[in-house]
């Protein structure tokens, strides 16, 4: 059985995931050219040893500008420990640099998230989980208030990984997926395959072997993943442990040789003693002691060579079951001893669970029966509880995925409730713009009517002033001429007033026609209508009822005073100059005139006697006015 290393070579790596910077502030040439170095050393990291922390370290100074106080803190942030080569200093550092930057009126949000995954990363060696905790929470807060989506969905996924060491991984497994949300929204590729590699490292570390085996193998095609060693190194290694947890040893062993050929390719020996390391386990585990014991011896120098202090209780406890099995039983026991020490100060049931059963057999062997027993019982107990922990963490797993599911239901509830809203709005406003346009047409049409009811009402004046009048002088016609005398003879009956009415014709006009033509005619007829209407009052009216005919009506005139008004037309026409009409031309007319009468019963009466009064004139000679009164 392989234990995975659990700090070292695999945090360092992971505490330099990659993080795209936004400018933070207006910057010049050489600020630009720091920014972009800072961005590069975010997403590829400060290296993976001592020797290559400090060149990037150079590298990325060699860029600061003189005098820029915020990128010069950036820059310690960033360099936090890459090139320190003893735990105590980078701690320590990272101390420093977190105080002094707390202390200040206004804090560097990015430099805050880094400088606290600084000194996260190197807590993790040793350290009570919860300080470690703490230090990522802070790490997360201060990347939250940055509101960079890159440096949270960064310190999201380093806070994963270090929930996932501790053993909590549904929390870790919900940093993640929140990590994912962030990240995916960057569209910074790397990062979103370095995250879901740490997604299929929690899996792998719950027991959830299928879906861990998906994330790694799927991490191990992937282009980003691919084009860095350290990352494929990490895929190769945690495929290679996986395979060794579940049985799968050739395969365990093809991945841990892939991997030991990465590392040496790029000579990096503490990479180097983990793949061995690994190597080692699964060779016990295969049931090839002797190999693991070289495998073993391999790690250690490789260890010796890195300065990474590696995991030396795991060395213990395979190097344990390597003599046990090569029945060197005195060798292996206080290797045993050790390990069981160890996890049992630091309460690590799962490991417990893989060096007391080894003892408990080792000590049968030696007739120690009792102590085996012990052994025996106390498994049990650490395998039971490694159990429950598991299926509670798998329980909490749901049960946040569940929250996060229902959180997902709420806020799509909300974004529906709030789209249906929105439509409700809309839907009144097109209402309410439909209420306008109906509006609009409503008065449109009322205009529309109100013109065509003008215009009818207009049509309909000219077709009754059109049906009154004619259309050769302008005078009233017949018709309307005998509707007036009527409503005057009417009104003259109710009034007691007098009432005349005069009938005129002109002399001869036969003649004019047939001298001067019919159109000569009709100008005079004009002539003698308009002659007659400007000599009239007011109140009187003319009449053209015949050819040429006129009737004249005077209400309110009593019958010696019309007889004048007569007179003065007869005499007007007499003087009418229509020179301009035919040279010489003069016309005159014959009025009768006859007054209202008791005895008339209508104005057609009246007329006639009127009628008959201007024969009479015709008679007596013409040009001349003649009283119905005289005989
Ligand atoms: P008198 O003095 O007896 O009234 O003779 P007169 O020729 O005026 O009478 P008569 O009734 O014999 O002739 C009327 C003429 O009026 C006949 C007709 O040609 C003419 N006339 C009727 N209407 C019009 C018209 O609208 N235009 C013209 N130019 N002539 C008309
Ligand atoms: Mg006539
Ligand atoms: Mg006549």
């Amino acid at each position: 059985m392989l234990r995975p290393p659990r700090h070292g070579w695999i945090l360092g790596l992971l505490l330099v995931t990659p993080v795209v910077w936004g400018n933070p502030e207006p910057a010049g040439a050489d600020a630009a050219a720091f920014d972009a170095a800072f961005a590069t050393a975010l997403r590829e990291g400060m290296g993976t040893t001592p020797a290559e922390g400090t060149a990037a370290v150079e590298a990325l100074r060699a860029t600061l500008p003189a005098n820029d106080a915020l990128r010069s803190r950036r820059f310690d942030a960033m360099a936090c420990g890459a090139a320190q080569h003893d735990r105590k200093a980078y701690i320590a550092n990272a101390d420093t640099l977190l105080a002094a930057e707390q202390a200040r009126s206004a804090p560097d949000a990015t430099s805050l998230a880094l400088l606290h995954a600084c000194r996260a990363a190197y807590l993790v060696l040793g350290t009570d989980a919860t300080v470690v905790e703490r230090a990522y929470d802070a790490a997360v807060e201060a990347a939250q208030r940055s509101a960079d989506p890159m440096l949270l969905g960064s310190m999201l996924s380093l806070r994963s990984d270090a929930h996932s060491v501790s053993g909590k991984f549904a929390k870790s497994l919900m940093d993640a997926l929140a990590a994912q949300d962030v990240l995916d929204d960057s569209g910074e590729r790397f990062a979103i395959a370095a995250n879901l590699q740490v997604v299929g490292i929690a899996f792998r570390r719950m027991g959830e072997y299928a879906r861990a085996e998906e994330y790694l193998l799927r991490s191990l095609e992937d282009e980003e993943i691919r084009s860095r060693w350290a990352n494929t190194m990490t895929a190769l290694l945690q495929l290679g442990y996986l395979y060794d947890e579940t049985g799968r040893y050739d395969e365990a062993r093809r991945m841990l040789a892939d991997a030991l050929e990465l590392c040496q390719r790029h000579k990096n020996h503490a990479a180097c003693a983990y793949a061995r390391l690994g190597l080692a386990g699964v060779e016990v585990d295969d049931g090839a002691p002797r190999r693991a014991l070289a495998a073993l011896e391999q790690a250690e120098a490789d260890f010796a060579e890195s300065g990474d202090p590696g995991d030396p209780t795991m060395v213990a406890l395979v190097r344990g079951q390597a003599l046990a099995r090569l029945g060197r039983d005195a060798e292996a026991l206080p290797l045993l001893d050790r390990a069981v020490a160890t996890w049992t100060t630091e309460g690590n049931d799962r490991y417990l669970a893989l060096a007391l059963p080894e003892r408990a057999r080792l000590l049968e062997r030696l007739g120690r029966e009792a102590d085996a027993i012990a052994d025996l019982r106390r498994f049990i107990e650490a395998h039971a509880n490694d159990d429950r922990m598991r299926a509670e963490q798998r329980t909490d797993l749901m049960r946040e995925q569940f929250d996060a599911s229902r959180r997902e239901v709420e806020n799509a509830e909300l974004k529906a409730r709030e789209a249906l809203r929105l439509k409700e709005i809309e839907g009144l406003n097109a209402a309410r713009r439909w209420q306008w346009t109906a509006i609009s047409l409503a008065v449109v049409l009322v205009i529309v009517l109100l013109v065509m009811v003008a215009r009818q009402i207009a049509k309909a004046r000219r077709l009754r002033l059109l049906a009154m009048t004619d259309p050769l002088t302008g005078l009233a016609n017949r018709r309307h001429t005998d509707y007036r005398g009527s409503e005057a003879f009417k009104r003259a009956r109710l009034t007691a007033q007098p009432f005349c009415v005069l009938a005129i014709d002109i002399d001869h006009f036969k003649l004019v026609n047939d001298t001067h033509g019919h159109a000569v005619g009709d100008t005079v007829l004009q002539r003698v209508g308009r002659e007659c209407q400007r000599t009239l009052r007011q109140n009187d009216l003319i009449g053209r009822i015949g050819g040429e005919e006129f009737t004249g009506l005077l209400p309110v005139t009593a019958e010696p005073a019309a007889r004048q008004v007569a007179e003065r037309l007869r005499a007007g026409v007499e003087s009418l100059n229509l020179d301009d009409v035919a040279l010489g031309l003069r016309v005159t007319i014959s009025i009768g005139v006859a007054r209202m009468r008791d005895s008339d019963t209508n104005f057609a009466g009246l007329l006639s006697r009127a009628d008959a009064a201007m024969y009479r004139a015709k008679q007596g000679g013409r040009n001349r006015v003649v009283s119905d009164e005289t005989a």
